[in-house]
């Protein structure tokens, strides 16, 4: 895989949501600082007004003030006195009240409060000193004149003290107003600067961001190109150690573990095709031998082994035969040439388990097997393969296959090397039946050589025999000597009896074989069935220097046919006549516990150990004695015979020492 496990040192996503809650905070930030201040501008805008309304209320006072003055003026002694009261009055009521306003819209700005209280003040001065002047009017004009001078003079003071006030507003609202400029202009300056660094700094980070994106997302799209037109060795870089690095990393891992998949189905189709080769090669593979060559040629190349073997279990089931070694020395191998089955070694044991066994290192076979480490090393054997050749239950042997390097067996390779097993042992198995369907083929023919012969041969005498008879009848030879004429008939006699017991023979097969062999069962004691056919044979046994053993002391009695039983015994009997003529048989009988055992023992040439089972089959006949007439029928039937009766019949011989054939029967307790 790309380097292990992939850390992501930083996220791109982490970083767009920084900007993101960057802009938020300074779109908060912008909010509250419109909010205060424009608090603080409206309370400037309030202050102002307010000004303005106490500037207004002062500017009427004035005017209060010079129409009272004015009204003052027009005093003309007692005769207008009423009028010009009741206007002072009127006009100081309208005068005080607009002073009062202005003093209470003043209360924010106490040097005016002061002024306008003081106003105020001089005002009642003023209103008091008029009110004198009312109730005590001078007599004379000029007197009265110079006293409303001296009043008026309080109304001036008056007068002066409300536009010091005025004075002292407009420097507040002069004040006022640009302390709004200033504190509206002074924070937009800065928030226009903080927002150009903002901005520049978003958008350089943002560019920034989008520029790796990009190059990430370029980078991501070359390597899905490259992968999609089939390259899949190629490997992305990593730009960054973030999501998208993440993403690249994965990306890699996913080509990794296609190329890995890739890899597994070129392997796989290459076995397929292996496989169907070697398929193919078996199917042509007609005996054993042409299929342990397959196997050699083709197997061990396609499972890419550098040496092995090739057994088969002996027929006694406790051996294991080397067929074939592969890339040894066959001389170095002698000792495993054949090996018992019950050795310990991955060969033995996976064929004794019926199941394989692999083997990846050295260490591991030396591990389970250490007494075969330094021979398994000598070799160079890094790995090893065994399976046994299965056909059903059956083990037929096994494959052993050796490799010079460590191996970890994937289950497809496990897979593929057990097809090759169930291949061969099937491709085997074939060979064996088509082995044994020759064999029979060529049983039958000869079979039929053997029959057709063997039919003739009693025939050929017995026409001759006819043909002489009836020749010196035509002569008018009548007078045939009776002996010549008894020992023509008794020949005639014999040859009949031949064919009658070879079409006998042949007439059991075919019960046999079609289950039809029918036995009449009584309980009878063997001594008398072998007396019966000694008497019988009287006259054929009559040279044979028989000996007849008895060893039974009582009654051997058993549940048999009795007509069966005797064919057995006459078939054996003739056999020893006929496989060991001028020499002494010997009959005898036994009981040995349930069983009893007759035997009929000859000194003839013997049977070899490899032909006493093959004898007791069908058309089976030892060949060195051809030059002996037979069908090869007599031991099948006899043997059918037997086990029909839940007996045993066998041989028991040594070549050049005679034969000892053996029936086994239960005995009536
Ligand atoms: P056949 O008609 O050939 O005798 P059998 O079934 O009786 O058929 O015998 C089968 C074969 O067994 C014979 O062909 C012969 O080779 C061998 N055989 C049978 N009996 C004897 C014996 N007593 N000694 C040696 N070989 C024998």
């Amino acid at each position: 895989m790309n380097g292990g496990q992939f850390v992501a040192t930083n996220s791109v996503t982490w970083r767009l949501k920084s900007v993101m809650m960057l802009i938020a905070v300074f779109f908060i930030l912008s909010a509250l600082g419109i909010y205060f201040s424009s608090l603080s501008f409206l309370d400037g805008l309030q202050d102002i007004n307010s000004a303005n309304q106490v500037l207004n209320l002062t500017n009427q006072s004035l005017e209060g003030l010079d129409s009272s003055t004015q009204n003052l003026n027009k005093l003309q002694g007692p005769k207008n006195l009423k009028d010009v009261e009741f206007s002072f009055h009127e006009n100081q009521r309208i005068l005080k009240m607009a002073i009062e306003k202005s003093i209470s819209l003043s209360k924010n700005n106490p040097d005016v409060e002061n002024l306008l209280k003081k106003g105020m003040t001089a005002v009642n001065v003023y209103e008091k000193s008029v009110d004198q002047l009312f109730t005590s009017l001078p007599a004379n004009n000029e007197d009265m004149r110079s006293e409303i001078l001296i009043t008026l003079q309080f109304a001036t003071d008056a007068k002066e003290l409300l536009r010091k006030a005025q004075i002292n507003l407009r420097n507040d609202t002069d004040r006022n107003f640009s302390s709004i400029y200033a504190n509206r202009f002074r924070p937009l300056l800065v928030a226009i600067s903080l927002s150009a660094v903002f901005f520049l700094f978003v958008i350089t980070f943002g560019f920034n961001i989008s520029n790796k994106i990009a190059a990430s997302l370029r980078n991501l799209r070359g390597a899905t190109d490259k992968v999609s037109e089939g390259n899949l060795s190629y490997q992305a870089p990593i730009i960054e150690n973030d999501e998208f690095g993440l993403l690249t990393n994965t990306f890699n891992e996913m080509v990794l573990s296609l190329r890995e998949g890739r890899a597994t189905l070129d392997s796989t189709i290459e076995r397929i095709q292996a496989l169907q080769q070697i398929t193919a090669s078996f199917s042509e593979a007609l005996t054993s031998d042409e299929v342990i060559e397959v196997t050699a040629k083709e197997g061990f190349h396609a499972v890419g082994a550098s040496a092995g073997g090739f057994a088969l279990i002996t027929s006694e089931g406790d051996e294991l035969e080397t067929r074939k070694f592969i890339g040894y020395e066959v001389e170095t191998m002698s000792h495993w040439q054949s090996f018992p089955i019950s050795l310990s070694t991955p060969f033995s044991d996976s064929v004794r388990n019926r199941k394989p066994i692999f083997m990846n290192t050295l260490d591991q076979i030396s591990e389970t097997y250490p007494h075969m480490h330094f021979e398994i090393k000598s070799h160079g054997h890094q790995a090893m393969a065994s399976v046994p050749l299965m056909i059903g239950e059956v083990c037929l042997g096994g494959l052993l296959f050796c490799f010079n390097h460590a191996r970890n067996f994937s289950q497809s390779e496990k897979d593929f090397i057990i097809a090759i097993a169930r291949q061969c042992a099937q491709a085997l198995h074939r060979a064996k039946l088509y082995d044994d369907a020759r064999t029979a083929i060529q049983a039958r023919d000869e079979f039929l050589s053997i029959a057709s012969h063997e039919l003739k041969t009693p025939l050929t005498p017995l026409k001759l025999q006819l043909q002489i008879l009836a020749k010196q009848y035509k002569k008018g030879q009548t007078d045939i000597p009776p002996e010549k004429f008894l020992k023509i008939m008794e020949n005639s006699d014999n040859q009949l009896n031949r064919l009658s017991r070879l079409i006998e023979d042949l007439l059991d097969v075919s019960r046999i074989t079609a289950g039809k062999l029918r036995l009449n069962l009584e309980s009878i004691d063997l001594k008398k069935i072998i007396e019966e056919v000694m008497a019988q044979y009287e006259h054929q046994l009559k040279d044979a220097l028989l000996r007849i053993e008895i060893d039974a002391e009582s009654k051997v009695i058993c549940q048999v046919d009795p007509m069966r039983i005797e064919q057995v015994i006459i078939n054996l009997l003739t056999n020893a006549l006929k496989y060991a003529p001028g020499k002494p048989i010997k009959i005898s009988l036994k009981k040995a516990g349930e069983i009893a055992k007759i035997c009929i023992k000859d000194q003839g040439p013997g049977i070899a150990p490899e032909n006493q089972e093959r004898i007791f089959k069908r058309f089976e006949r030892v060949k060195a004695t051809d030059n002996v007439g037979g069908l090869g029928l007599g031991l099948y039937i006899s043997h059918q015979i037997i086990e029909a009766h839940h007996g045993k019949i066998y041989v028991e011989s040594t070549p050049g020492n005679g034969s000892n054939f053996v029936i086994e029967l239960p005995v009536v307790s």
